[in-house]
């Protein structure tokens, strides 16, 4: 195992250690891990964000080029101690190590597709609109492109040490759009916070940028994280957990002074619809889908399917049966951490406490944070009397609503939250016959999914992991894909502005060669 120092990582340097301190625990034995990790102090903290003020006077002036090969030397340097790293996430959070490499190569692909997108430059939108002294009035030159916004404060997701934390979506969008990073270290998996940081921080050295473009604060309580969301100097948060903390998070930016954008993913139930044609001809193909879906990972996905609309009635019976069968030969697996462990546990006994009936158990446990199956079903009448029934419950579950009409659908449908995700299995003449319906469900999803699984987020250039509250704090955003890198930056206008003063991007000749609309025109790029 690689040295960890289990100290804050600011301006490229290891902290001194602080007066508190916590251990890293694997939820499979229930043991601690060593090194002991150092709370930050708020002196730390302070410090962080000053310097980070002071690296963004330069980073968010570098080049596309710059950036893209700082991008690319992170993810070279995630490669080289992609062994160390993945052994260390595996021991935290119990997650298989095949999943892990997979997380790994997932966070190095998607530090190279920002790296390419950043070099090819026209995320920047930008617009040039030329003066026009004859007109009456007289049209002044205006253009426009997105600009960094400052520094980010990046809090991780436990559930993807790797590819939703460090170095994960939020980390690699804030720095490719020229923004420093800020990375409040999850809790639950410090010791691959701190591997990955480290490779971070080796490559800002490498790249000659400001040591303090990137850094990492440790804490197992709230002080660090609450501190730099309130900080002056922080711009913008980037958040993926509970609605409780997201939530927290986004009253804290709002009631600064100068109130900050939160991007907070906070999950979602990602309703799947079983038509009954669709039903009549693949029950089985479905079950086996729908049972994968939502058991995958011990179910700790945020796209994890949640809520299954199914009709009421013999062929629903039937599956439903299916459904059984396979969650009863489900083995449990070790959730992520026990407070994670516990509040299934609680979130599933709210279930029949709410008047849902459980259909089927996995089987059990004996890990120190165990997770088993469980399906549930209750009637679509009591969801929508009883809509905490709809629900997250984070974990390996699912709850099947039966409805008795089609008119009922719809009617539940609309009494939805807002979802990352919602999904429909249908015939193509249902798809068709059913549009309003399905409009219905279309204003609840970032993501609308055809005859397929919610689970596993492409990460490319059309995706969209985000949707209406409460899935995300901003439903116009992504957290997945390059269009997340927008939420990292402001539009900024230059009026009459000197061509030599303007940014590259926008001036006469095009010296970055990207697309750019011209007085209305999408100009193509030029060499
Ligand atoms: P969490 O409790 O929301 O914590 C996520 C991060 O935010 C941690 O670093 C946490 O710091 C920080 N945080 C939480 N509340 C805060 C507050 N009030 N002020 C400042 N910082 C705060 O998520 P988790 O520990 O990963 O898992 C708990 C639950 O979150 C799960 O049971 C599940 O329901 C949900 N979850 C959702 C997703 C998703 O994809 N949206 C992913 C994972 C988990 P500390 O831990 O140091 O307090």
């Amino acid at each position: 195992m690689s040295n960890l120092e289990g100290t804050s990582i600011i301006g490229g340097k290891s902290t001194a250690r602080g007066s508190r301190s916590f251990q890293a625990f694997d939820p499979a034995t229930g043991q601690n891990l060593e090194p002991s990790f150092y709370a930050a102090s708020g002196a730390d903290v302070e410090r962080a964000c000053q310097l980070a003020g002071d690296a963004f006077e330069s980073y968010g002036r570098t080049s596309p080029e710059a950036r893209a090969a700082f991008l690319r030397a992170i993810a070279e340097g995630l490669e080289a101690d992609g062994a160390a790293i993945v052994e260390r996430a595996h021991a935290e959070s119990a997650l298989p190590l095949a999943r892990l490499q997979g997380e790994l190569g997932r966070t190095c692909n998607q530090l190279r597709l920002f790296a390419e997108v950043v070099e090819e430059g026209s995320w920047v939108d930008a617009r040039i609109d030329t003066a026009d002294p004859a007109r009456k009035p007289p049209k002044p030159d205006v253009r426009s492109m997105r600009r960094p916004i400052g520094p980010v404060v990046v809090f991780g997701a436990s559930n993807f040490p790797l590819a939703f934390s460090t170095a994960g979506g939020d980390t690699a969008s804030a720095l490719a759009a020229g923004n420093p990073v800020i990375v409040k270290a999850h809790p639950a998996h410090p010791g691959a916070g701190e591997l990955v940081a480290r490779v971070i921080a080796a490559a800002v050295k490498h790249s000659a940028l400001p040591p303090a473009t990137f850094a990492l604060l440790f804490d197992d309580g709230v002080t660090v994280g609450q501190t730099l969301v309130k900080h002056p100097l922080i711009r913008a948060v980037g958040f993926t957990g509970s609605r409780r903390g997201g939530e927290a998070l986004m009253r804290l930016a709002a009631s600064r002074p100068d109130p900050v954008p939160v991007y907070a993913e906070m999950g979602s139930v990602n309703p799947v619809v079983i038509f009954p044609g669709a039903l009549h001809e693949r029950a089985a193909a479905i079950a086996e889908g729908l049972h994968a879906s939502f058991t995958v990972g011990v179910g700790q996905f945020c796209t994890n399917p949640g809520v299954v609309f199914l009709e009421a009635g013999a062929e629903g019976d039937a599956f439903v049966d299916l459904l059984a069968e396979r969650t009863r030969a489900t083995p449990a697996g070790a959730m992520l951490t026990t407070t994670i462990s516990a509040a299934y546990a609680g979130g599933v006994s709210a279930l029949s406490d709410r008047g849902a009936q459980r259909i089927a158990n996995g089987k059990a446990g004996t890990f120190a944070a165990s997770g088993e199956a469980s399906l549930w079903q209750v009637a679509a009448s009591r969801a929508l009397s009883e809509p905490h029934l709809l629900e997250e419950v984070f974990g390996p579950n699912t709850l099947i609503v039966r409805y008795g009409s089609l008119a009922e659908l719809d009617e539940v449908i609309r009494a939805l939250d807002g979802q990352l995700t919602a999904t429909v299995h249908a015939l193509p003449e249902e798809l068709r016959e059913h549009e309003t319906l399905l409009q219905h469900l279309a204003r609840k999803a970032g993501r609308l999914v055809a005859n397929q699984f919610p689970t596993g987020v492409e990460v490319n250039h059309a995706m969209v992991h985000g949707g209406p509250f409460p899935a995300t704090s901003d439903g116009q955003s992504t957290s997945v894909g390059t269009h997340a890198i927008e939420r990292f930056t402001r539009y900024v206008a230059y009026q009459n502005w000197p061509d030599d003063a303007l940014p590259a991007e926008l001036r006469e000749g095009n010296p970055r060669g990207i697309w750019r609309m011209v007085n209305g025109e999408r100009r193509p790029a030029r060499a």
